[in-house]
Protein backbone atom coordinates (compact mmCIF):
# COMPACT_ATOMS: atom_id res chain seq x y z
CA UNK A 1 0.00 0.00 0.00
CA UNK A 2 0.79 3.26 -0.84
CA UNK A 3 1.49 5.89 2.02
CA UNK A 4 -0.30 8.94 2.27
CA UNK A 5 0.98 12.13 0.21
CA UNK A 6 1.18 14.75 2.31
CA UNK A 7 0.13 17.85 1.06
CA UNK A 8 2.69 20.31 1.36
CA UNK A 9 1.62 23.65 0.58
CA UNK A 10 3.48 26.36 -1.04
CA UNK A 11 5.07 28.34 2.01
CA UNK A 12 6.99 31.12 2.23
CA UNK A 13 11.02 30.98 3.60
CA UNK A 14 11.42 32.79 6.42
CA UNK A 15 13.67 35.58 5.74
CA UNK A 16 17.04 35.84 6.33
CA UNK A 17 17.87 39.21 9.29
CA UNK A 18 21.09 40.65 7.28
CA UNK A 19 21.15 42.95 10.47
CA UNK A 20 24.19 41.09 12.17
CA UNK A 21 25.87 39.99 9.14
CA UNK A 22 29.67 41.28 9.41
CA UNK A 23 31.80 41.93 5.68
CA UNK A 24 32.78 38.52 5.47
CA UNK A 25 29.56 36.99 6.08
CA UNK A 26 28.00 39.47 3.54
CA UNK A 27 30.57 39.03 1.34
CA UNK A 28 30.01 34.99 1.01
CA UNK A 29 26.09 36.14 1.18
CA UNK A 30 27.19 38.15 -2.42
CA UNK A 31 28.95 35.56 -3.97
CA UNK A 32 26.58 33.20 -3.35
CA UNK A 33 24.38 35.22 -5.33
CA UNK A 34 26.81 35.74 -8.20
CA UNK A 35 27.69 39.32 -7.36
CA UNK A 36 30.94 41.03 -6.78
CA UNK A 37 31.98 41.00 -3.13
CA UNK A 38 32.09 44.57 -2.81
CA UNK A 39 28.42 45.07 -2.94
CA UNK A 40 28.72 44.26 0.98
CA UNK A 41 30.60 46.96 1.60
CA UNK A 42 27.77 49.07 0.12
CA UNK A 43 25.03 47.46 2.06
CA UNK A 44 27.27 47.94 5.16
CA UNK A 45 26.90 51.65 5.19
CA UNK A 46 23.55 52.08 4.31
CA UNK A 47 22.58 50.06 7.18
CA UNK A 48 24.88 50.98 9.72
CA UNK A 49 25.99 54.52 8.98
CA UNK A 50 22.60 55.57 6.77
CA UNK A 51 20.06 53.53 8.63
CA UNK A 52 18.58 52.71 5.30
CA UNK A 53 16.61 49.28 6.20
CA UNK A 54 14.66 49.55 2.41
CA UNK A 55 16.84 47.86 -0.29
CA UNK A 56 14.52 49.63 -2.72
CA UNK A 57 16.49 53.13 -1.47
CA UNK A 58 19.77 51.23 -2.22
CA UNK A 59 20.30 53.47 -5.13
CA UNK A 60 23.89 52.33 -5.83
CA UNK A 61 22.73 48.72 -6.44
CA UNK A 62 21.19 47.70 -9.38
CA UNK A 63 17.34 47.66 -9.79
CA UNK A 64 17.53 43.32 -9.62
CA UNK A 65 19.55 42.82 -7.39
CA UNK A 66 17.65 45.42 -5.21
CA UNK A 67 14.46 43.31 -6.03
CA UNK A 68 15.69 40.15 -5.25
CA UNK A 69 17.22 40.86 -2.41
CA UNK A 70 14.51 42.18 -1.26
CA UNK A 71 12.10 38.71 -1.73
CA UNK A 72 14.91 37.04 0.61
CA UNK A 73 16.40 39.28 3.23
CA UNK A 74 15.61 42.22 5.33
CA UNK A 75 16.96 43.81 8.84
CA UNK A 76 15.47 43.69 11.54
CA UNK A 77 16.84 45.10 14.82
CA UNK A 78 14.71 45.50 18.18
CA UNK A 79 11.55 47.23 19.27
CA UNK A 80 11.78 50.25 21.41
CA UNK A 81 9.24 50.09 23.92
CA UNK A 82 10.37 52.89 26.57
CA UNK A 83 12.50 55.51 26.22
CA UNK A 84 13.92 57.32 29.74
CA UNK A 85 16.28 60.37 30.00
CA UNK A 86 17.26 60.44 33.95
CA UNK A 87 18.50 64.21 35.32
CA UNK A 88 22.30 63.55 34.10
CA UNK A 89 21.40 62.92 30.66
CA UNK A 90 21.57 59.23 30.73
CA UNK A 91 19.23 57.43 28.57
CA UNK A 92 17.28 54.03 29.07
CA UNK A 93 16.04 51.75 25.99
CA UNK A 94 14.03 49.23 26.68
CA UNK A 95 13.66 46.86 23.77
CA UNK A 96 11.35 44.33 22.85
CA UNK A 97 12.79 41.22 20.64
CA UNK A 98 10.90 39.23 18.16
CA UNK A 99 10.20 36.22 20.61
CA UNK A 100 8.87 38.83 23.28
CA UNK A 101 11.28 39.00 25.53
CA UNK A 102 12.67 42.38 26.41
CA UNK A 103 16.01 43.87 27.45
CA UNK A 104 17.69 47.23 27.94
CA UNK A 105 20.37 49.23 26.72
CA UNK A 106 21.65 52.21 28.07
CA UNK A 107 24.01 55.55 26.82
CA UNK A 108 25.85 57.71 29.27
CA UNK A 109 27.01 60.92 27.96
CA UNK A 110 29.83 62.62 29.21
CA UNK A 111 31.96 66.01 27.87
CA UNK A 112 34.04 63.84 25.53
CA UNK A 113 32.50 60.64 24.65
CA UNK A 114 29.07 58.72 24.27
CA UNK A 115 29.23 55.51 26.03
CA UNK A 116 26.94 52.95 25.21
CA UNK A 117 25.99 50.05 27.25
CA UNK A 118 25.13 46.99 25.71
CA UNK A 119 23.44 43.83 26.77
CA UNK A 120 24.55 40.29 25.15
CA UNK A 121 21.92 37.78 27.19
CA UNK A 122 18.37 38.03 27.92
CA UNK A 123 19.03 37.56 31.38
CA UNK A 124 22.57 36.14 32.67
CA UNK A 125 23.05 32.65 34.43
CA UNK A 126 25.65 33.35 36.47
CA UNK A 127 24.27 34.06 39.90
CA UNK A 128 26.45 36.93 41.24
CA UNK A 129 25.26 37.43 44.34
CA UNK A 130 24.84 41.39 43.94
CA UNK A 131 23.08 42.08 40.42
CA UNK A 132 19.60 42.53 39.54
CA UNK A 133 19.76 40.60 36.52
CA UNK A 134 20.92 37.11 38.24
CA UNK A 135 17.95 37.56 40.35
CA UNK A 136 15.94 36.95 36.92
CA UNK A 137 17.63 33.78 35.56
CA UNK A 138 18.08 33.59 32.50
CA UNK A 139 16.72 32.79 29.17
CA UNK A 140 18.40 32.89 26.10
CA UNK A 141 21.82 34.57 23.98
CA UNK A 142 21.07 37.70 22.18
CA UNK A 143 21.97 36.97 18.07
CA UNK A 144 24.55 38.97 16.91
CA UNK A 145 21.51 41.08 14.74
CA UNK A 146 20.00 41.98 18.47
CA UNK A 147 23.52 43.15 19.82
CA UNK A 148 24.43 45.10 16.84
CA UNK A 149 20.87 46.41 16.38
CA UNK A 150 21.16 48.18 19.80
CA UNK A 151 23.90 50.36 18.30
CA UNK A 152 22.24 50.89 15.22
CA UNK A 153 18.97 52.06 17.11
CA UNK A 154 21.14 54.20 19.26
CA UNK A 155 22.97 56.09 16.57
CA UNK A 156 19.55 56.68 14.95
CA UNK A 157 17.81 57.89 18.27
CA UNK A 158 21.14 60.46 18.98
CA UNK A 159 21.65 61.52 15.86
CA UNK A 160 18.85 61.57 13.11
CA UNK A 161 16.08 62.47 15.86
CA UNK A 162 17.96 63.79 18.56
CA UNK A 163 20.46 66.20 16.55
CA UNK A 164 23.48 64.53 18.72
CA UNK A 165 26.69 63.15 17.97
CA UNK A 166 26.40 58.74 17.35
CA UNK A 167 27.94 56.80 20.38
CA UNK A 168 31.83 56.98 20.32
CA UNK A 169 32.05 53.99 22.72
CA UNK A 170 30.97 50.97 23.64
CA UNK A 171 30.34 48.71 26.79
CA UNK A 172 29.60 45.00 26.80
CA UNK A 173 28.04 45.79 30.44
CA UNK A 174 24.62 45.46 30.33
CA UNK A 175 22.60 42.55 30.77
CA UNK A 176 24.33 38.99 30.25
CA UNK A 177 27.72 37.30 30.47
CA UNK A 178 28.96 38.44 27.23
CA UNK A 179 31.99 35.61 26.74
CA UNK A 180 29.03 33.11 27.47
CA UNK A 181 27.88 34.38 24.01
CA UNK A 182 30.93 34.07 22.76
CA UNK A 183 30.40 34.10 18.74
CA UNK A 184 27.27 36.25 18.94
CA UNK A 185 29.46 38.70 20.89
CA UNK A 186 32.20 38.77 18.79
CA UNK A 187 30.46 38.81 15.64
CA UNK A 188 29.04 42.19 16.61
CA UNK A 189 32.12 43.40 17.87
CA UNK A 190 33.81 43.23 14.75
CA UNK A 191 31.54 45.03 13.20
CA UNK A 192 31.33 47.46 15.88
CA UNK A 193 34.81 48.14 14.44
CA UNK A 194 33.93 47.71 10.61
CA UNK A 195 35.03 50.66 9.13
CA UNK A 196 32.24 50.86 6.82
CA UNK A 197 29.67 50.13 10.19
CA UNK A 198 30.86 52.00 13.24
CA UNK A 199 34.47 52.20 12.73
CA UNK A 200 35.08 52.05 16.27
CA UNK A 201 38.53 51.56 17.19
CA UNK A 202 39.50 48.39 19.71
CA UNK A 203 40.26 50.90 22.17
CA UNK A 204 36.60 52.42 22.53
CA UNK A 205 34.86 48.72 22.64
CA UNK A 206 35.29 47.39 25.89
CA UNK A 207 34.19 43.80 27.15
CA UNK A 208 33.72 42.96 31.08
CA UNK A 209 33.69 39.74 31.93
CA UNK A 210 33.23 37.95 35.34
CA UNK A 211 35.90 35.76 34.72
CA UNK A 212 35.64 32.80 32.07
CA UNK A 213 39.38 32.27 31.36
CA UNK A 214 39.11 29.89 28.71
CA UNK A 215 37.18 32.43 26.54
CA UNK A 216 39.30 35.22 27.54
CA UNK A 217 42.28 33.84 26.13
CA UNK A 218 40.54 33.05 22.79
CA UNK A 219 39.44 37.00 23.20
CA UNK A 220 42.82 37.60 22.82
CA UNK A 221 43.19 35.93 19.57
CA UNK A 222 39.75 36.81 18.28
CA UNK A 223 38.88 40.42 18.76
CA UNK A 224 41.52 41.97 21.39
CA UNK A 225 39.42 44.56 22.47
CA UNK A 226 39.92 46.27 25.47
CA UNK A 227 39.15 44.04 29.08
CA UNK A 228 37.21 44.69 32.02
CA UNK A 229 37.01 42.04 34.34
CA UNK A 230 34.33 41.98 37.40
CA UNK A 231 36.64 41.20 40.57
CA UNK A 232 34.81 42.15 43.53
CA UNK A 233 36.92 40.57 45.77
CA UNK A 234 40.78 39.92 46.56
CA UNK A 235 40.48 36.25 47.67
CA UNK A 236 38.53 32.83 46.26
CA UNK A 237 36.93 32.88 49.92
CA UNK A 238 34.93 35.68 49.42
CA UNK A 239 34.80 35.67 45.45
CA UNK A 240 33.61 32.32 45.33
CA UNK A 241 30.27 33.46 47.24
CA UNK A 242 29.87 36.71 45.02
CA UNK A 243 31.24 35.64 41.60
CA UNK A 244 30.57 31.99 41.47
CA UNK A 245 32.01 31.25 38.86
CA UNK A 246 34.91 31.82 40.94
CA UNK A 247 34.91 28.71 41.84
CA UNK A 248 35.39 27.29 38.31
CA UNK A 249 38.26 29.64 37.57
CA UNK A 250 40.10 30.91 40.98
CA UNK A 251 41.41 34.21 41.18
CA UNK A 252 45.20 33.08 40.73
CA UNK A 253 44.33 31.72 37.22
CA UNK A 254 42.23 34.69 36.41
CA UNK A 255 45.29 37.11 37.19
CA UNK A 256 47.31 34.76 35.31
CA UNK A 257 44.60 35.16 32.13
CA UNK A 258 44.42 38.90 32.53
CA UNK A 259 48.47 38.99 32.34
CA UNK A 260 48.62 37.06 29.60
CA UNK A 261 45.76 39.55 28.11
CA UNK A 262 47.84 42.28 28.47
CA UNK A 263 50.63 41.16 26.77
CA UNK A 264 49.46 40.32 23.67
CA UNK A 265 48.48 44.54 23.74
CA UNK A 266 51.31 46.79 24.51
CA UNK A 267 49.72 50.03 26.66
CA UNK A 268 47.09 47.93 27.33
CA UNK A 269 45.67 47.93 31.00
CA UNK A 270 43.02 45.65 31.71
CA UNK A 271 40.26 47.53 34.09
CA UNK A 272 39.36 45.52 37.41
CA UNK A 273 35.67 46.56 38.47
CA UNK A 274 35.06 46.40 42.43
CA UNK A 275 31.32 46.91 43.26
CA UNK A 276 31.93 48.15 47.14
CA UNK A 277 29.65 46.35 49.21
CA UNK A 278 29.56 48.06 53.12
CA UNK A 279 31.31 45.42 55.26
CA UNK A 280 31.77 42.77 52.74
CA UNK A 281 34.75 43.57 50.83
CA UNK A 282 35.67 47.02 51.41
CA UNK A 283 38.17 46.87 54.80
CA UNK A 284 41.33 48.28 54.82
CA UNK A 285 42.47 44.83 54.76
CA UNK A 286 40.94 43.81 51.65
CA UNK A 287 42.04 46.81 49.83
CA UNK A 288 45.93 45.79 51.00
CA UNK A 289 45.23 42.20 49.68
CA UNK A 290 44.39 43.87 46.36
CA UNK A 291 47.31 46.30 45.82
CA UNK A 292 48.97 42.77 46.34
CA UNK A 293 47.04 40.85 43.93
CA UNK A 294 47.20 43.61 41.35
CA UNK A 295 50.80 44.19 42.21
CA UNK A 296 52.00 42.22 38.97
CA UNK A 297 49.22 42.75 36.67
CA UNK A 298 49.40 46.21 34.10
CA UNK A 299 45.75 47.34 35.55
CA UNK A 300 43.28 50.06 36.50
CA UNK A 301 40.68 49.75 38.89
CA UNK A 302 37.08 51.09 38.89
CA UNK A 303 35.58 51.16 42.55
CA UNK A 304 31.79 51.02 41.50
CA UNK A 305 29.33 52.08 44.33
CA UNK A 306 26.67 49.23 45.39
CA UNK A 307 23.38 50.11 43.12
CA UNK A 308 20.44 48.58 45.87
CA UNK A 309 17.62 46.74 44.81
CA UNK A 310 14.73 45.41 46.92
CA UNK A 311 15.81 42.43 48.76
CA UNK A 312 19.46 42.54 48.01
CA UNK A 313 21.10 41.93 51.45
CA UNK A 314 23.76 44.53 50.36
CA UNK A 315 24.56 48.14 51.27
CA UNK A 316 27.16 50.13 49.01
CA UNK A 317 30.05 51.45 51.44
CA UNK A 318 29.82 55.06 52.32
CA UNK A 319 31.40 57.47 50.34
CA UNK A 320 34.03 58.02 52.64
CA UNK A 321 35.05 54.52 52.75
CA UNK A 322 34.99 53.91 49.07
CA UNK A 323 37.38 56.84 48.95
CA UNK A 324 40.04 55.57 51.95
CA UNK A 325 40.00 52.21 49.94
CA UNK A 326 40.56 54.55 46.43
CA UNK A 327 43.41 56.14 48.62
CA UNK A 328 44.80 52.56 50.24
CA UNK A 329 45.24 51.15 46.45
CA UNK A 330 46.34 54.59 45.44
CA UNK A 331 49.49 55.17 47.79
CA UNK A 332 50.54 51.23 46.57
CA UNK A 333 50.58 52.86 43.16
CA UNK A 334 47.71 51.28 41.53
CA UNK A 335 45.40 53.31 39.52
CA UNK A 336 42.20 53.86 40.84
CA UNK A 337 39.21 55.77 40.37
CA UNK A 338 35.44 55.66 41.62
CA UNK A 339 32.87 55.13 38.93
CA UNK A 340 30.07 57.67 39.28
CA UNK A 341 26.81 56.07 39.54
CA UNK A 342 24.72 57.64 36.39
CA UNK A 343 21.04 57.10 35.81
CA UNK A 344 19.97 55.36 39.10
CA UNK A 345 16.30 57.11 39.36
CA UNK A 346 15.76 55.21 36.49
CA UNK A 347 17.67 52.11 37.26
CA UNK A 348 19.84 52.17 34.35
CA UNK A 349 23.38 52.15 36.64
CA UNK A 350 25.06 48.86 36.87
CA UNK A 351 23.85 45.93 38.15
CA UNK A 352 20.17 47.38 38.14
CA UNK A 353 19.42 46.46 34.47
CA UNK A 354 16.36 43.86 34.07
CA UNK A 355 13.78 43.66 31.32
CA UNK A 356 11.12 41.27 30.94
CA UNK A 357 11.30 37.47 30.11
CA UNK A 358 10.72 34.14 31.23
CA UNK A 359 13.35 32.15 33.58
CA UNK A 360 14.52 29.32 31.78
CA UNK A 361 16.90 28.23 34.40
CA UNK A 362 13.83 27.32 37.14
CA UNK A 363 15.68 29.96 39.35
CA UNK A 364 12.24 31.99 39.77
CA UNK A 365 8.96 29.85 38.27
CA UNK A 366 7.14 33.75 37.13
CA UNK A 367 7.52 36.01 34.68
CA UNK A 368 8.72 39.09 36.71
CA UNK A 369 10.35 41.81 37.07
CA UNK A 370 13.16 42.94 40.10
CA UNK A 371 12.01 45.70 41.76
CA UNK A 372 14.35 48.51 42.39
CA UNK A 373 14.55 50.02 45.79
CA UNK A 374 11.96 52.65 46.40
CA UNK A 375 10.23 51.99 42.76
CA UNK A 376 6.12 53.06 42.85
CA UNK A 377 4.38 50.61 41.04
N1 LIG B 1 28.61 39.80 33.19
C1 LIG B 1 29.55 40.82 32.93
C2 LIG B 1 28.99 42.15 32.47
C3 LIG B 1 27.74 42.71 33.12
S1 LIG B 1 27.74 43.55 34.65
C4 LIG B 1 30.44 41.02 34.13
O1 LIG B 1 30.22 40.36 35.13
O2 LIG B 1 31.41 41.75 34.04
C5 LIG B 1 28.60 45.03 34.56
C6 LIG B 1 29.24 45.40 35.92
O3 LIG B 1 28.27 45.82 36.90
C7 LIG B 1 29.96 44.21 36.52
O4 LIG B 1 31.20 44.60 37.03
C8 LIG B 1 29.03 43.83 37.64
O5 LIG B 1 29.67 43.08 38.59
C9 LIG B 1 28.54 45.17 38.11
N2 LIG B 1 27.35 45.09 38.94
C10 LIG B 1 26.41 44.14 38.96
N3 LIG B 1 25.45 44.42 39.87
C11 LIG B 1 25.79 45.58 40.45
C12 LIG B 1 25.17 46.41 41.44
N4 LIG B 1 24.00 46.08 42.00
N5 LIG B 1 25.79 47.55 41.78
C13 LIG B 1 26.94 47.92 41.17
N6 LIG B 1 27.56 47.19 40.22
C14 LIG B 1 26.99 46.03 39.86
Amino acid sequence: MESPVTDISPTQAPLLNLMGHDRRALEMYFTALGEKPFRATQLLKWVHQQGVYDFSAMTNLSKSLRSSLSSQAVFVVPEIINDQISEDGTRKWLLRLEDGNSIETVFIPESDRGTLCLSSQVGCALNCSFCATARQGFNRNLTAAEIIGQLRLANQLLVRTGGQRPVTNVVMMGMGEPLLNYKNVIQAMILMQEDFAYGLSKRRVTLSTSGLVPEMRRLSEDCPVSLAVSLHAPDDELRNKLVPINRKYPVAELMQACREYTKGLPHQKVTFEYVMLADVNDTDLHARKLTKLLSNVPCKVNLIPFNPFANSGYKSSSLSRINHFRDILMQKGVMTVTRKTRGEEINAACGQLAGKFRDKTRRSERLHEVQPVGSIQ
